[in-house]
This record gives C-alpha cells, structure tokens and sequence, in this order.
C-alpha cells in the first residue's frame, strides 16, 4: 500500500485531516462521540474535551449521552472500550 492510498480522516476539533490505516495512525476514531481525533487533540484533551456549543450540538445531533467528568468536561473513552 502507498502511503498516499492510506484513508484519511479529518479532526473533529481541529479539522485537520490525518491518515488513519496500514500503519499510519495519526489519531483515532471514537464512535462513543462519533467523532475523529488526531492524536495531537487527544492528547491535549486526555482530562476531557470542553463541551462547546458545537460539541454539544454534534452530540445531541447524534443522540448521544456523554457523561462529564468531575470537571465538566467529557472524558474520551479509552481505545478497546466498548461502544455505549
Ligand atoms: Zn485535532
């Protein structure tokens, strides 16, 4: 595979887009909050994503239920969790 035929998927918070496939994985999907992340916004957010206006209307758009943390903010569920 080239690495220019890897998929890409695009940030959720930071549009950017990121190759996602074969070995290349700049970040991730999380289907608890449909959504994408690069590794660079999951990071920086490993205590939990600011539930924005437009984060809280994507959710409610898809009818999903994140649970906030102590502090509010919505926790990425960890990679290998179940899905709901
Ligand atoms: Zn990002």
């Amino acid at each position: 595979m080239r690495e220019e035929d890897i998929p890409t998927l695009e940030c959720f918070l930071c549009s950017k887009p990121f190759k996602y496939g074969f070995h290349f994985y700049e970040g991730r999907s999380v289907p608890q909050l449909a959504m994408n992340l690069c590794r660079d916004c999951e990071n920086s957010n490993w205590d939990g994503i600011i539930p924005s206006e437009r984060i809280t209307k994507h959710l409610r758009d898809k009818g999903i239920q994140a649970p906030l943390n102590k502090n509010g903010w919505i926790d990425i569920p960890p990679i290998g969790s179940k899905s709901n």
